[in-house]
């Protein structure tokens, strides 16, 4: 089977690669789609450590071939998902208490374990998530990584249907942000971001105002107009997002970190103290918070923007990524 794999020289390649037997507990899966995420990028370049070899992607909805001994969770047709939380250990306190990415023995796809861009791929049955009836593969791909992860992001800033929240980047990661915190979680939204075409398009989504900082001081306009937001999620990749994020809040706010600058960002004591505000980080999400995403999909609340593109476009896909050409998802076509 074709799979799209890391090279030594931090490229992506497209190679021949022999599927192994089914171990105990696992499913094999003839893989539809897969997305490209910025992250696929950082492992490509080795920013992680090297994993030359490794079948990248963990964006990744198939269709379950054949499941191994002792799988209950999935069977033969069902369409399931290779996402970044491939696995966890199962018994530490975070896999115990909902919070198992945070799992010190997690298992990703396309990094530690081989991910979903590929014809076919191997996952641990009870950790691939069950895409519902009434959602494509190719959207579903787009909500693996990028809807969950913002679907979790607003999950955890624990709101309540009216209240404020700013997004902090309008690009794949924001729009789908926009789409679950005004369709899903009833919110009103501040949408912030750089670019203005963008925020046009944040405005006919639904976006209540729209600041563009290199024009507007968001803080002033946040706190001016609405009296501070009652939580802001950032997933742009600048430390001034966070900054800026910090002060649109009202006294209790929260911020949610997505984006990864490799930055610190500035939260003066006292305003962390006498103001109560909240710093949380939020990564991707859980099995559970997955079939919530899914489902909100399914239903129509959420519309991911993709493009279909062959499996031997990788390499341009990463290049158009790394000068921020796209703002939509890029998918992998495995079926064709
Ligand atoms: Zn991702
Ligand atoms: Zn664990």
């Amino acid at each position: 089977m074709k799979a799209i794999i890391a090279t030594k020289d931090r490229k992506a390649e497209v190679v021949e690669k022999d599927i192994r037997p089914l171990k105990y507990g696992e499913a094999l899966l003839d893989m539809e789609c897969c997305g490209v995420c910025h992250t696929d990028l950082h492992v490509k370049n080795a920013d992680f450590g090297d994993v030359a070899g490794r079948t990248l992607g963990h964006e990744g909805i198939g269709v379950v071939k054949e499941v191994g001994e002792g799988v209950t969770s999935l069977k033969v047709g069902d369409r399931a998902s290779v996402a970044w939380f491939f696995e966890g250990c199962g018994h530490c306190e975070y896999c115990t208490t909902g919070r198992e990415t945070l799992c010190r023995e997690v298992k990703n796809s396309g990094y530690s374990v081989d991910g979903g861009m590929a014809e076919q791929c191997i996952v641990t049955a009870d950790y691939a998530v069950k895409v519902p009836d009434g959602l494509s593969s190719e959207a579903a791909s787009s909500i693996t990584c990028a809807g969950v992860t913002c679907y979790k992001a607003i999950k955890v800033a624990d709101t309540l249907p009216g209240q404020w929240m700013v997004i902090s980047g309008m690009g794949g990661l924001g729009n789908l942000a926009l789409q679950y915190a005004k369709n899903v979680f009833e919110l009103k939204v501040i949408a912030v971001d750089i670019n203005d075409a963008q925020l046009e398009f944040a405005k006919e989504m639904g976006a209540d105002i729209c600041v563009n900082p290199l024009k507007e001081d968001l803080g002033k306009v946040a706190q001016e107009r609405v009296g501070g937001a009652h939580a802001a999620v950032v997933t742009a990749v600048g430390k001034s997002a966070f900054n800026q994020a910090v002060d649109s809040l009202r006294a209790g706010g929260k911020v949610i970190a997505v984006g990864l600058p490799s930055e610190s960002m500035d939260l003066s004591i006292p305003r962390l103290v006498l103001d109560g505000i909240e710093v949380i980080g939020s990564l991707v999400g859980t099995r559970q918070d997955l079939r919530e995403a899914f489902q909100f999909a399914a239903e129509g609340k959420v519309v991911p923007k993709y493009q279909m593109r062959p499996m031997e476009e990788i390499n341009e896909i990463f290049e158009e990524m790394e000068q921020g050409k796209y703002t939509g998802r890029m998918v992998i076509d495995l079926k064709n």
